[in-house]
């Protein structure tokens, strides 16, 4: 943080004030978006000079820009980091983390439900084109972490809760079994936003986010972020963003800070409804189980309140029924819309698995038929009543 954000600790202090200089806008209260590539000097040694991480000098656009950092020195205060890095998406950031951490012959511990595509490019392009080896885990238990960390570990990928089955990974206790192998932890933290879990506080080293979810929180940009503390590992990320290329742009990035502006707002209002309709779901007839970990019948439910402040609009749940009954189920609905994503000021229904092999889920511990949703910001009477009647029709 820099002297003179020092007051601005709180997080709806940060989404609305921090890391903006209104003296360098005309005071603009909005900052503008910076839609430059380059920036001139005064002098060949000027350029020379110029140092990449000075948040007032900008030479080229791909390193960095003016409105892309406000957008970083917020998630990074959020985050309790000293610096981030946005990326044109998610997937940009998460296959970067792993690119920097990672050489040839690397061992990598993931967790199951992590998110489909970064496990894609664990499995068929970090072991194809660079031989690492990649162990699963469940997650959910500490000694499972500490029969698969070796010294070749270079690398431990979390996602808690997972955005299939809202499991959750004992954060500080993995990173104590990594550390003690100096193996570096990723965690996908886009479930929980910075507002409602901090894991850098318990002990990760990179939190990613994908500004595509809540960040974005209007379901008009891709992007993604990488937050750390540690001075080397910042400057890797810095170098490997730098020579991938993946920086968000500007206009996004400017989409970014008005989204982050009622964060903490918007999330409260997904908790509120989502707590409500899980609820619902849970006591009705037609449903065998719900995954929302803000119920308190939730199987991980102290350890969610030990690392959480909260828990956001996406569950999962599964109906007493077949795959095409399901189905049949999410047609019905009509303010639920059928869609991928989540985050959003929509509420969305989808069914990750209908396509699955036995296998396939079997080894993700969920069944074909389970049904994920988002809960937006339409009301929970909305959404309820919405549900009741795709009941009716089942
Ligand atoms: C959407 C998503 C991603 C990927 O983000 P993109 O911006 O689409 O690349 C990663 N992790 C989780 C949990 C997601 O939901």
């Amino acid at each position: 943080m820099t002297d003179q954000n020092e007051y601005l600790k709180d997080p709806k202090l940060i989404e609305t004030h921090y890391g903006e200089e209104y003296e360098h806008y005309y005071n603009a209260i909005v900052p503008p978006v910076f839609l430059n590539s380059l920036n001139v000097f005064s002098s060949i040694d000027e350029y020379y000079d110029s140092d990449k991480s000075d948040k007032h000098v900008y030479c080229y656009g791909r390193v960095q820009n003016p409105t892309v950092r406000i957008l970083e020195d917020k998630i990074a205060a959020l985050e309790h980091g000293e610096r981030a890095f946005v990326f044109s998406s998610g997937m940009s950031a998460a296959t970067t983390a792993v690119m920097a951490v990672c050489h040839t012959g690397s061992h990598i511990v993931c967790v199951r439900n992590v998110y489909g595509p970064l496990k894609t490019f664990l499995t068929q392009h970090c072991t194809e084109h660079f031989q690492m080896q990649v162990t699963f885990v469940k997650g959910d238990r500490l000694e499972e972490f500490e029969e698969v960390i070796t010294d070749d570990t270079d690398l431990v990928v979390l996602e808690s809760p997972s955005s299939l089955l809202l499991t959750l990974q004992d954060i500080q206790g993995v990173a104590a079994i990594a550390g003690a192998h100096r193996a570096r932890i990723y965690i996908d933290n886009t479930y929980c936003t910075p507002i409602f879990q901090n894991p850098l506080d318990l002990g990760a080293d990179m939190v990613m986010h994908t500004l595509s979810k809540y960040i974005g929180g209007h379901s008009d940009i891709i992007g993604g972020v990488l937050v750390a503390k540690d001075k080397e590992l910042l400057e890797k990320l810095s170098l490997m963003r730098e020579l991938y290329g993946g920086i968000l742009g500007p206009m996004e990035a400017w989409l970014g800070i008005r989204g982050i502006r009622t964060l903490e707002v918007r999330l409260r209002q997904h908790e509120k409804t989502a707590l409500a309709v899980a609820q619902f779901l849970a006591q009705h007839p037609k449903v065998r189980k719900v995954h929302y970990p803000g119920l308190s019948s939730f199987p991980q439910y102290d350890l969610m309140r030990r690392q959480q402040k909260g828990s956001c609009g996406l569950m999962s749940f599964e109906i007493d029924g077949s795959v095409e009954q399901a189905k049949a189920f999410c047609q019905a609905l009509r303010v639920f819309k059928i869609g991928v994503s989540w985050g959003g000021f929509e509420s969305l229904v989808t069914m990750p698995l209908a396509r699955a092999s036995d296998e396939e889920a079997e080894w993700l511990g969920a069944a074909q038929n389970l049904i994920r949703i988002h809960c937006g910001l339409e009301g929970e009477e909305n959404l309820i009543m919405d549900l009741e009647q795709a009941f009716a029709a089942l």
